[in-house]
Protein backbone atom coordinates (compact mmCIF):
# COMPACT_ATOMS: atom_id res chain seq x y z
CA UNK A 1 0.00 0.00 0.00
CA UNK A 2 1.50 3.57 -0.93
CA UNK A 3 1.51 6.54 1.63
CA UNK A 4 -0.62 8.21 -0.80
CA UNK A 5 -3.73 7.28 -1.96
CA UNK A 6 -4.87 10.32 -4.47
CA UNK A 7 -2.13 11.70 -7.01
CA UNK A 8 -3.56 15.02 -8.87
CA UNK A 9 -0.65 15.75 -12.26
CA UNK A 10 -2.14 18.49 -13.97
CA UNK A 11 -0.11 20.94 -16.54
CA UNK A 12 -0.99 21.85 -20.27
CA UNK A 13 -1.09 19.60 -23.31
CA UNK A 14 2.53 17.53 -23.86
CA UNK A 15 4.63 18.47 -20.77
CA UNK A 16 5.39 14.77 -20.20
CA UNK A 17 1.65 14.05 -17.32
CA UNK A 18 1.06 10.87 -18.65
CA UNK A 19 4.60 9.13 -18.51
CA UNK A 20 5.16 10.70 -15.14
CA UNK A 21 1.55 9.16 -14.16
CA UNK A 22 1.90 5.90 -15.87
CA UNK A 23 5.46 5.14 -14.11
CA UNK A 24 3.97 6.43 -10.83
CA UNK A 25 0.78 4.22 -10.72
CA UNK A 26 3.31 1.43 -11.85
CA UNK A 27 5.62 2.05 -8.84
CA UNK A 28 2.88 2.68 -6.47
CA UNK A 29 1.01 -0.40 -7.70
CA UNK A 30 -2.39 1.88 -8.22
CA UNK A 31 -4.56 3.36 -10.54
CA UNK A 32 -3.35 5.86 -13.71
CA UNK A 33 -6.42 7.61 -15.10
CA UNK A 34 -6.01 9.97 -17.95
CA UNK A 35 -9.14 12.29 -17.76
CA UNK A 36 -8.45 13.72 -21.05
CA UNK A 37 -9.72 10.86 -22.35
CA UNK A 38 -13.04 11.44 -21.44
CA UNK A 39 -13.32 14.93 -23.28
CA UNK A 40 -11.42 13.81 -26.28
CA UNK A 41 -14.45 10.82 -26.67
CA UNK A 42 -16.67 13.30 -26.81
CA UNK A 43 -15.19 15.41 -29.26
CA UNK A 44 -14.75 12.46 -31.37
CA UNK A 45 -18.40 11.70 -30.98
CA UNK A 46 -19.43 14.73 -32.39
CA UNK A 47 -17.30 15.08 -35.34
CA UNK A 48 -18.29 11.18 -35.92
CA UNK A 49 -22.57 12.26 -35.67
CA UNK A 50 -20.92 15.18 -37.64
CA UNK A 51 -22.76 17.54 -34.51
CA UNK A 52 -21.17 20.98 -35.20
CA UNK A 53 -18.63 21.35 -32.36
CA UNK A 54 -20.38 24.78 -31.53
CA UNK A 55 -23.36 23.13 -30.80
CA UNK A 56 -23.54 23.13 -26.99
CA UNK A 57 -26.81 21.65 -26.33
CA UNK A 58 -26.28 18.91 -28.88
CA UNK A 59 -22.10 18.14 -27.83
CA UNK A 60 -23.93 18.51 -23.91
CA UNK A 61 -26.46 15.76 -24.84
CA UNK A 62 -23.59 13.44 -25.98
CA UNK A 63 -20.96 14.27 -22.71
CA UNK A 64 -23.75 13.01 -20.68
CA UNK A 65 -25.34 10.02 -22.56
CA UNK A 66 -21.86 8.68 -24.33
CA UNK A 67 -20.42 5.48 -22.77
CA UNK A 68 -17.01 5.75 -22.59
CA UNK A 69 -14.87 3.09 -20.68
CA UNK A 70 -11.20 3.04 -19.92
CA UNK A 71 -9.35 -0.57 -19.79
CA UNK A 72 -5.87 -2.46 -19.72
CA UNK A 73 -4.76 -3.11 -23.02
CA UNK A 74 -5.40 -5.78 -25.05
CA UNK A 75 -3.04 -5.07 -28.09
CA UNK A 76 0.42 -4.68 -28.08
CA UNK A 77 0.94 -1.20 -29.95
CA UNK A 78 2.27 1.03 -27.62
CA UNK A 79 -0.79 2.16 -25.74
CA UNK A 80 -1.40 2.04 -22.06
CA UNK A 81 -5.21 1.37 -22.41
CA UNK A 82 -7.64 0.86 -24.07
CA UNK A 83 -10.38 3.29 -24.96
CA UNK A 84 -13.72 2.20 -25.78
CA UNK A 85 -16.63 4.39 -26.66
CA UNK A 86 -19.98 2.42 -26.70
CA UNK A 87 -17.69 -0.98 -27.32
CA UNK A 88 -15.85 0.25 -30.11
CA UNK A 89 -11.54 0.90 -29.91
CA UNK A 90 -10.68 4.47 -30.43
CA UNK A 91 -7.65 4.32 -28.63
CA UNK A 92 -5.56 6.13 -31.25
CA UNK A 93 -8.76 7.75 -32.90
CA UNK A 94 -9.30 10.68 -29.91
CA UNK A 95 -5.87 11.39 -30.54
CA UNK A 96 -5.49 12.42 -33.95
CA UNK A 97 -5.26 15.93 -35.54
CA UNK A 98 -9.01 17.16 -35.98
CA UNK A 99 -9.88 16.17 -32.12
CA UNK A 100 -6.55 18.08 -30.84
CA UNK A 101 -8.37 21.07 -33.01
CA UNK A 102 -11.64 20.67 -31.44
CA UNK A 103 -11.00 19.24 -28.18
CA UNK A 104 -10.38 22.69 -26.18
CA UNK A 105 -13.61 24.08 -27.41
CA UNK A 106 -15.86 21.04 -25.80
CA UNK A 107 -14.43 20.75 -22.91
CA UNK A 108 -15.59 24.91 -21.82
CA UNK A 109 -19.29 23.76 -21.71
CA UNK A 110 -20.70 23.86 -19.01
CA UNK A 111 -22.60 20.70 -19.25
CA UNK A 112 -19.91 18.68 -20.80
CA UNK A 113 -17.72 19.69 -17.84
CA UNK A 114 -20.32 18.66 -14.88
CA UNK A 115 -20.99 15.15 -16.48
CA UNK A 116 -16.78 14.39 -17.05
CA UNK A 117 -16.32 16.32 -13.68
CA UNK A 118 -19.00 14.19 -12.00
CA UNK A 119 -17.30 10.58 -13.44
CA UNK A 120 -14.00 11.52 -12.90
CA UNK A 121 -14.20 12.36 -8.79
CA UNK A 122 -16.33 9.00 -8.29
CA UNK A 123 -13.88 7.46 -9.82
CA UNK A 124 -11.17 9.33 -8.19
CA UNK A 125 -12.56 9.33 -4.57
CA UNK A 126 -11.87 5.48 -4.67
CA UNK A 127 -8.40 6.23 -4.07
CA UNK A 128 -5.50 4.65 -5.31
CA UNK A 129 -5.05 6.86 -8.37
CA UNK A 130 -3.38 9.06 -10.34
CA UNK A 131 -5.28 11.31 -12.08
CA UNK A 132 -4.18 13.34 -14.98
CA UNK A 133 -5.80 16.55 -16.66
CA UNK A 134 -5.98 20.42 -16.22
CA UNK A 135 -8.54 20.66 -13.17
CA UNK A 136 -7.38 17.76 -11.17
CA UNK A 137 -6.02 19.41 -8.29
CA UNK A 138 -8.52 22.43 -8.15
CA UNK A 139 -11.69 20.93 -9.07
CA UNK A 140 -12.04 17.13 -9.47
CA UNK A 141 -10.06 16.23 -6.24
CA UNK A 142 -8.95 19.06 -4.40
CA UNK A 143 -8.77 16.67 -1.19
CA UNK A 144 -5.71 14.99 -2.94
CA UNK A 145 -2.54 13.41 -0.95
CA UNK A 146 -0.35 15.14 -3.71
CA UNK A 147 -0.99 18.11 -6.38
CA UNK A 148 1.90 17.75 -9.53
CA UNK A 149 2.05 20.85 -12.23
CA UNK A 150 4.26 19.87 -14.41
CA UNK A 151 4.94 22.64 -16.86
CA UNK A 152 7.48 22.74 -19.82
CA UNK A 153 8.40 25.96 -22.47
CA UNK A 154 5.91 25.05 -25.30
CA UNK A 155 9.03 24.73 -27.93
CA UNK A 156 10.18 22.06 -25.81
CA UNK A 157 6.79 20.42 -25.17
CA UNK A 158 5.83 20.50 -29.00
CA UNK A 159 9.89 19.09 -29.88
CA UNK A 160 8.77 16.25 -27.45
CA UNK A 161 5.35 15.56 -29.55
CA UNK A 162 6.90 15.90 -32.70
CA UNK A 163 9.57 13.26 -32.00
CA UNK A 164 6.17 11.12 -30.57
CA UNK A 165 4.27 11.24 -33.63
CA UNK A 166 7.64 10.45 -35.63
CA UNK A 167 8.13 7.39 -34.20
CA UNK A 168 3.98 6.84 -35.18
CA UNK A 169 4.82 7.78 -38.39
CA UNK A 170 2.62 10.60 -38.34
CA UNK A 171 2.84 13.38 -40.29
CA UNK A 172 2.06 16.27 -38.82
CA UNK A 173 4.92 18.88 -38.74
CA UNK A 174 6.33 20.85 -35.87
CA UNK A 175 5.63 23.96 -36.96
CA UNK A 176 1.25 22.31 -37.07
CA UNK A 177 2.08 20.75 -33.65
CA UNK A 178 3.34 24.09 -32.34
CA UNK A 179 0.31 25.74 -33.70
CA UNK A 180 -1.90 23.43 -32.39
CA UNK A 181 -0.12 23.44 -28.58
CA UNK A 182 -0.66 26.72 -28.46
CA UNK A 183 -4.01 26.98 -29.02
CA UNK A 184 -5.29 24.49 -26.91
CA UNK A 185 -3.04 25.96 -24.18
CA UNK A 186 -4.86 29.54 -24.67
CA UNK A 187 -7.98 27.55 -24.86
CA UNK A 188 -7.45 25.71 -21.60
CA UNK A 189 -6.04 28.58 -19.65
CA UNK A 190 -8.35 31.41 -20.31
CA UNK A 191 -11.49 29.61 -19.93
CA UNK A 192 -14.07 30.54 -17.63
CA UNK A 193 -14.65 27.39 -15.65
CA UNK A 194 -11.93 25.17 -14.21
CA UNK A 195 -9.16 26.78 -16.22
CA UNK A 196 -5.69 25.38 -16.62
CA UNK A 197 -4.01 26.59 -13.70
CA UNK A 198 -2.07 25.35 -10.53
CA UNK A 199 -3.59 24.77 -7.18
CA UNK A 200 -2.30 27.15 -4.37
CA UNK A 201 -1.19 23.60 -2.56
CA UNK A 202 0.24 22.38 -6.12
CA UNK A 203 4.12 21.44 -6.38
CA UNK A 204 5.09 23.20 -9.60
CA UNK A 205 7.88 21.36 -11.80
CA UNK A 206 9.65 22.86 -15.18
CA UNK A 207 10.61 19.91 -17.24
CA UNK A 208 12.02 21.76 -19.94
CA UNK A 209 15.86 20.80 -19.23
CA UNK A 210 14.97 17.43 -17.26
CA UNK A 211 14.45 13.80 -18.71
CA UNK A 212 11.50 11.78 -17.97
CA UNK A 213 13.56 9.93 -15.33
CA UNK A 214 14.65 13.00 -13.79
CA UNK A 215 10.94 13.66 -13.35
CA UNK A 216 9.75 10.60 -12.32
CA UNK A 217 12.92 10.50 -9.49
CA UNK A 218 11.71 14.12 -7.85
CA UNK A 219 8.28 12.79 -7.85
CA UNK A 220 8.16 9.09 -6.49
CA UNK A 221 10.33 10.73 -3.85
CA UNK A 222 7.34 13.14 -2.62
CA UNK A 223 4.73 10.49 -2.62
CA UNK A 224 6.96 8.39 -1.19
CA UNK A 225 7.94 10.84 1.61
O1 LIG B 1 -4.64 15.73 -21.65
P1 LIG B 1 -5.10 15.85 -23.08
O2 LIG B 1 -4.18 16.68 -23.92
O3 LIG B 1 -5.41 14.54 -23.72
O4 LIG B 1 -6.48 16.64 -22.97
C1 LIG B 1 -7.21 17.03 -24.11
C2 LIG B 1 -8.03 18.25 -23.78
O5 LIG B 1 -9.09 17.92 -22.88
C3 LIG B 1 -7.29 19.42 -23.13
O6 LIG B 1 -6.65 20.26 -24.08
C4 LIG B 1 -8.42 20.15 -22.40
O7 LIG B 1 -9.13 20.99 -23.29
C5 LIG B 1 -9.35 19.01 -22.02
N1 LIG B 1 -9.20 18.59 -20.62
C6 LIG B 1 -9.83 19.35 -19.65
N2 LIG B 1 -9.79 18.95 -18.35
C7 LIG B 1 -9.14 17.82 -18.00
C8 LIG B 1 -8.48 17.05 -18.98
C9 LIG B 1 -8.51 17.48 -20.29
O8 LIG B 1 -10.42 20.39 -19.94
N3 LIG B 1 -9.16 17.43 -16.73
Amino acid sequence: MSPVRMIAIDGPAAAGKSTLAQRLADELGILYFDTGVMYRAVTLAALWHEVPIDDEEAVTEIARCLPIDVRPPTVQDDRKYDVLMGGEDVTWAIRSPEVDAHVSQVSMYMGVRQAMTQRQREIGLRGDVVMVGRDIGTVVLPEADLKIYLDASTEERAQRRYLESQEMGEEESLEEILDSLRMRDELDSTRDLAPLRAAPDAIVLDTTSLNADQVFERVIALAQA
